[in-house]
């Protein structure tokens, strides 16, 4: 990662004209097969009036959700089909086409090759005539309107964007309820200075999604902007990057995140659970809930998974300004422990250690110093560490009661 350009101004697009198209489609496709998917975005594009050509000679960049090393099939990642078909569409209209991601380890070349080739990107980028970033030097950007903060470390190609398009993944998340178009834009921050605003917002929750939020609105201001949402295969459970792959059969298209995530968490249930879209919804950003969108394509209706499993035991984990001691709190697995050291060189505030337990070296975490930022169980891969609630929320979950 190399030193900042101090204090840039994005400039501002005309934002306000594509707030009022509040649209968001949704489409039913239930296979990863890049032809499909593109035709289906073309026609998408088509209904929301929008025109891909309209990017010729600019530069497009695509943001994937790839939290973590992982192969497509676990669903913790952006599928690379949903990625190729994406710029499969923008090189053919003339765009230059760039896949971007930093995400939640370091930040550097050496990290990011193995990331693009596992998570499938590197094929998806040679298949579509896309370019891979391997830039790693960001800016700090000045955003007055900013409610948690007044400027951003942001990754340079998307500084540059004239058009970025949040290719977000649909999962739960440990920390803040579901992760789709708003959270991804979280990856913007580059490698480990996500865990610098973990720390910064150590016992304000609010104030976390706040900066998520400005951040992502910075951006959505800044550049066309669009979002598209895979939600082929979701994951429930224990996201956002140990729970389980669940089909929802869905790819959401808008040019607002915002309102694309009220979408979401209408699809998967979980409305009125997700502090970032509430958040959004006190701004003005978005409306509150699916019923109140103006949806092209497939309903919610139809495509709902309404049984799709939270992130945490604990159904108070989203929302704000719990007392300490009832919010969920992470948990290692001492037999999946492989002492690979990476949740000790993450954690923000230095709350893991390595120790030898029963003869075997393992993670230890001292939960007086936890400030509860799953940042660990985030990117264990090795899905040692999992959420958890008081015994009361473990013991009901393991019942089955689904809350
Ligand atoms: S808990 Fe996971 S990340 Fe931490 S040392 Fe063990 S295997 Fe590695
Ligand atoms: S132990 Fe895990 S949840 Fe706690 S502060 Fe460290 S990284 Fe965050």
């Amino acid at each position: 990662m190399t030193d900042s350009q101090n204090n840039s101004v994005l400039p501002v697009a005309r934002r306000t004209e594509i707030d009022d198209r509040a649209a968001v489609g949704i489409d039913f496709a239930e296979s990863y097969d890049a032809g499909l998917i593109e035709s289906i975005l073309r026609r998408r594009f088509d209904a929301l009036g929008f025109d891909p050509r309209s990017q010729a000679g600019r530069r497009v960049v695509v943001k994937p959700n790839l939290l973590i090393r992982y192969a497509p099939e676990k669903a913790a990642t952006t599928h690379p089909a949903v990625i190729e078909a994406v710029c499969r569409i923008f090189v053919s209209a003339g765009a230059d086409v760039m896949i971007a991601e930093s995400n939640g380890g370091g930040y550097s070349e050496g990290i990011l090759r193995p990331l693009y080739r596992i998570c499938g990107m590197e094929a998806a980028a040679e298949d579509s005539g896309a370019v891979l970033n391997f830039d790693t030097s960001f800016r700090t950007v000045a955003y007055a309107e900013g409610v948690a903060s007044k400027s951003f470390d942001i990754l340079e190609p998307l500084c540059t964007a004239d058009m970025i398009i949040d290719c977000c993944k649909l999962k739960t998340h440990a920390l803040a309820g579901m992760t789709a178009g708003v959270k991804n834009m979280f990856g913007a921050v580059p490698g480990v200075k996500k865990f610098e605003t973990h720390a910064r917002y150590n016992h304000d929750l609010r104030m976390f999604f706040s900066f998520i939020t400005d951040l992502c609105r910075l951006l959505y201001e800044a550049k066309d902007f669009l979002c598209i949402t895979d939600g082929i295969e979701g994951m429930e459970g224990n996201g956002p990057s140990a729970g389980t792959p669940r089909k929802v059969n869905a790819i959401l298209t808008s040019f607002s995140p915002f309102q694309s995530d009220v979408a979401a968490a209408a699809l998967i249930g979980h409305e009125g659970q997700v502090p970032i879209n509430e958040l959004s919804c006190e701004r003005g950003y978005s409306v509150q809930t699916g019923s109140e969108l103006v949806i092209s394509g497939d309903s919610i209706e139809k495509l709902k998974v309404p049984d799709f499993r939270p992130a945490s035991p604990n159904p108070l984990a989203p929302l704000r300004n719990i007392p300490e001691v009832l919010r969920s709190r992470p948990k290692i697995d001492h037999s999946l422990c492989r002492s690979c050291g990476e949740c000790v060189s993450y954690c923000p505030v230095k709350a893991i250690k390595l120790e030898e337990k029963r003869g075997k070296n393992v993670a230890s975490i001292d939960t007086k110093k936890c400030i509860r930022c799953f940042c660990c169980q985030e990117l264990c891969t090795f899905k040692a560490i999992s959420v958890s609630g008081l015994p009361i929320f473990d013991t009901v979950n393991r019942l089955g009661f689904g809350i």
